[in-house]
């Protein structure tokens, strides 16, 4: 079995979308990942096919009802075979990192539900044990364009999806570092010469100036990595 995300959405067309290209796009192909999208919509009860409601307490905005997300779910669950991680994309959950994209990695796969409107119910999530997960701090209109970034993220991990593991090895966050410049030809443009070092073909200096350039890098723009770094290493 590949790695399966089941996406709930009430905007399925939203999917693939921007993952049927390129790498991503050709390992689905491939069949190196699946991926299978339900509309939260098709679990709705009444005539009206609602899915949202008023807030308790008053409040602008609607929220997702908890037994038509609930039912959603539990469908997802039923089919997903061996796949329990449901993740719910919230601005409250935990912000989205490598470590994170890693974790998801290994399992066999992740229930994605995408919220709208104010979000949903709170007894669903407690309910049904879900992972609440954040792309930043900052509001979407909805949970599909994390559930995007996120399946994107994991993806380019697996086996067979980007070609070259080495380039997985050596890219930011791979050792708590921010990743060094690139260049490439032409070695003069606009007056600007690539770094001598690269060009020297010595391999050794090389490594030690990228190495270095990361440190850099990480330490002027990202106080925060290279502080926890220190304290790991
Ligand atoms: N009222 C909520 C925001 C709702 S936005 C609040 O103030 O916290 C509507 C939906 O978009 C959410 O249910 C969630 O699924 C998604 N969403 C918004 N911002 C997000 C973010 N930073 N990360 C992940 N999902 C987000």
């Amino acid at each position: 079995m590949v790695w399966t995300a089941h996406v709930l959405s009430l905007f399925p067309e939203m999917f693939p979308g921007p993952l049927g290209q390129s790498l991503a796009g050709k390992g689905l192909q491939r069949g190196d990942w699946a991926m299978t999208v339900t509309d939260i919509r098709d679990f709705a009860t009444d005539r009206h096919r609602t899915v949202d409601d008023s807030p308790f307490g008053g409040g602008a905005g609607m929220v997702m009802r908890p037994d038509v997300v609930a039912s959603a779910i539990d469908a997802a669950r039923h089919k997903a075979d061996g796949i329990t991680k449901v993740i719910y994309f919230s601005p409250r959950g935990r912000v989205m990192d490598q470590a994170l994209v890693r974790e998801l990695a290994a399992e066999p796969g992740v229930i994605l539900l995408c919220g709208r409107f104010e979000g949903v119910d709170q007894r669903v999530l407690e309910a049904r044990e879900v992972e609440e997960v954040s792309l930043g701090d900052f509001i979407l209109s909805g949970g599909e364009i994390a559930a995007l970034a996120l399946m994107d993220a994991v993806v380019r991990l697996l086996p067979g999806v980007t070609g070259n593991s080495a380039s997985l090895e050596e890219e930011s966050f791979a050792d708590g570092l921010l990743e060094y410049p690139h260049y490439t030809r032409p070695p003069v443009w606009e007056g600007r010469a690539v770094p001598d070092v690269l060009l020297s073909g010595h391999h050794e200096k090389i490594r030690d100036w990228r190495q270095r350039q990361s440190e850099e890098l990480t330490k002027n723009r990202r106080r925060d990595l290279w502080d926890r770094r220190e304290r790991k290493f």
